[in-house]
């Protein structure tokens, strides 16, 4: 079997890059491990920036997006018994954020790939790919391209392929992780609420206006059976407690425990292959931002291709990893950066102080809640 552009993996990455490629002509296989009801299912982002909204917009998968998201203009900050609104919107220059569950995201790309009549080859796995010849193998056999995606998510193999000595690694882990919900009962909150508390962090989103998203900070060695429901709603109601407000609670149709963790590979490609989405890089969830970064490294390699078939040479293809990892270091040092002020890291009082003045200062001075609004909605100046 041969095509053009092999891609490694539906999820997001794979999925968006492969519908960008349909639209200017470009062939594709994609080739995912699972099968597409546990794709449709698996319960992870919720949080689209404006750029990603008006890409899938572009690439005519956001139909129901437009009917079914939930355009939020700010979020909520709270801290010493206090919460404060942060108008995202007023100091991003009018950009938003939409509220539209990743599950559904990857339910709109398959719906539109299958009604394309495209290739995507649920339940097969890859086994491994050859950067150098530009061969994907797999136990139905083997795939030549031009081009391999490594959309394979953390724990894919494609990364793995590149020889060693190639790929240089930056990596943090964190002593926390996320107990997340998703509880069938309408949000408490107009919008997220961000709560540092001293019992640990925690977090109120939403999926739908029936269907709240819930985390806690949680120990990162911890199983979704060490938080039974009372345990969770004990601690979510401790940590967002507000005079005059009350935590709806409502049924737990999910829950999982998510490590936490800050993890870039440099360069991003290699040979025939490049690496897109989780694959190369992940983002604590603190700044809602991994979902995003990889429907934006899908079009970057989806533009140089284009450029690169149309006979336009192949000079944005060698620059995409530079290119990607512009905006990638960018949401790292934002995701690290939120991450550090709102998680409890220890019995360090001096470190609970500095978090708090960060805070205070982030909710009380236009420049640095501007500062704030312009990474979390999405900076244009990445793009
Ligand atoms: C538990 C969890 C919770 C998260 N919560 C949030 C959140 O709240 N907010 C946020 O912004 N981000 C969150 N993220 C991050 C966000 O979901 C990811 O950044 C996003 O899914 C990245 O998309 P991707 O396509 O690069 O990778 P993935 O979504 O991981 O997709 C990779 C695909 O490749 C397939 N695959 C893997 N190996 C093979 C193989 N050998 N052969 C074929 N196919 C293969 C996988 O089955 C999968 O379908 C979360 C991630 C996790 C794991």
């Amino acid at each position: 079997m041969r095509t053009q552009v092999g891609i490694v993996g539906a999820g997001p990455a794979g999925l968006t890059l492969a519908r960008l490629l349909e639209r200017t002509g470009i062939e594709s296989v994609v080739l995912e491990d699972r099968t597409r009801d546990y794709a449709e299912q698996r319960i992870r982002a919720g949080v689209l920036e404006q750029g990603t909204v008006e890409l899938l917009r572009d690439a005519g998968v956001a139909e129901r997006l437009d009917r079914e998201g939930i355009v939020h203009g700010g979020i909520h900050l709270q801290f010493d018994g206090e919460r404060h609104h942060v108008p995202l919107s007023q100091l991003a220059g009018g950009r938003s954020i939409v509220i539209y569950g990743q599950t559904e995201v990857v339910k709109d790309l398959i719906a539109a790939r299958l009604e394309s009549a495209l290739p995507l080859l649920f339940e097969t796995a890859v086994e491994s790919v050859d950067p150098e010849r530009g061969v994907i193998r797999h136990a139905g056999g083997e795939l030549e391209c031009d081009v391999i995606a490594g959309c394979d998510g953390f724990h894919g193999v494609c990364r793995g392929s590149v020889p060693d000595g190639v790929l240089q690694i930056f990596e943090r882990e964190y002593p926390f992780g996320w107990l997340g919900i998703l509880a069938e009962v309408a949000p408490s909150s107009d919008e997220l609420v961000y709560a540092h508390h001293e019992r640990g962090f925690a977090l109120l989103s939403l999926r739908s206006p029936e269907r709240s998203r819930y985390y806690v900070q949680c120990d990162p060695a911890d199983v979704a059976e060490d938080w039974p429901d009372n345990r969770v709603w004990d601690e979510l109601r401790a940590r967002t407690a507000l005079d005059g407000w009350t935590l709806e609670e409502g049924p737990v149709l999910e829950k999982g425990v998510t490590p936490m963790r800050s993890f870039v590979t440099e360069p991003m490609q290699h040979g025939r292959l490049f690496l897109v989405g989780d694959a190369a890089h992940i983002v604590p969830p603190t700044g809602a931002k991994g979902l995003n970064l990889a429907v934006a490294d899908a079009r970057t390699l989806a533009e140089a291709l284009v450029e690169w078939y149309g006979g336009g040479g192949r000079d944005h293809l060698d620059a995409y990893s530079e290119t990607c990892l512009r905006r990638v270091w960018r949401a790292e040092q934002f995701s690290y950066w939120m991450t550090s002020m709102l998680h409890r890291t220890g019995d360090d009082p001096f470190e609970q102080r500095l978090q708090l003045s960060q805070l205070r200062y982030v909710t009380s001075s236009e420049a640095a809640a501007t500062s704030l609004a312009e990474n979390y909605v999405g900076l244009t100046t990445m793009a």
